[in-house]
């Protein structure tokens, strides 16, 4: 299993401050605790203030919906947390390629997804290749994921008119 990371490392990218519910990371590694994820501040308390220019009103807490109530989640760095998810999946086998985007989607003749090319390497700020340049690679695989966040742009069908069986003919590959 290969997971591209766009970012430097793992988490580079992730928005730090956060209040996290453990449910999801429960059910994924039960143990969590006994090995050392980073949730370390448990939520204390919740209060919701109307803020004006003289002051401000709390809202009492029985009037928050349930979502506003954060009993039993975490305070955490969530680019922290992500760098621990990282090392637990490497400690199971998965190969992580920072630095490394997803530049295009690549399809089966029927359509189907084959997998991702990564960009270039080594392009200049014109567009043309420098003496680093380093072609993509095409990465096939059984299943591709994609989990690119809210403004990523390779799930979108709008790279798909660019299907590159152009591309197969150039680019290294390999199988994941
Ligand atoms: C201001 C703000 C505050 C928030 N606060 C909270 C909060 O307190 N609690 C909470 O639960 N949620 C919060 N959220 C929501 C939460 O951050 C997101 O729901 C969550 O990060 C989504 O996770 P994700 O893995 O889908 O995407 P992301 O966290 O966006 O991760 C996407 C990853 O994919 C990588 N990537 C993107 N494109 C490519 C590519 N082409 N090739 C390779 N890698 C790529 C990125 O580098 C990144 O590492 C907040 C969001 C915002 C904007």
């Amino acid at each position: 299993m290969v997971v591209l990371e766009k970012g430097s490392e793992p988490g580079a990218h992730i928005l730090s401050g956060a209040i996290m519910d453990p449910r999801a990371l429960s059910e994924l590694i039960p143990d969590w605790k006994e090995k050392g994820a980073p949730l370390n501040q448990p939520v204390t308390g919740d209060a919701m203030v109307f803020l004006s220019e003289n002051g401000g009103m709390r809202v009492p807490d029985f009037f928050l919906p349930e979502n506003f109530q954060n009993h039993g989640n975490y305070i955490v760095s969530l680019a922290n947390v992500t760098r621990w998810l990282a090392q637990q999946a490497e400690g199971l086998g998965v190969e992580i390629f920072p630095g490394f985007p997803a530049a295009e989607v690549l399809y089966n003749e029927n359509g189907s997804v084959r997998g991702v090319a990564t960009g270039n390497m080594g392009v200049g700020k014109d567009g043309q290749p420098t003496e680093n340049f380093q072609l993509g690679m095409e990465l096939h695989a059984k299943y591709t994921v994609f989990a690119e966040g809210s403004r990523g742009h390779r799930a979108s069908n709008s790279s798909r008119a660019s299907s590159s069986t152009k591309a197969a003919t150039r680019r290294p590959t390999a199988s994941a």
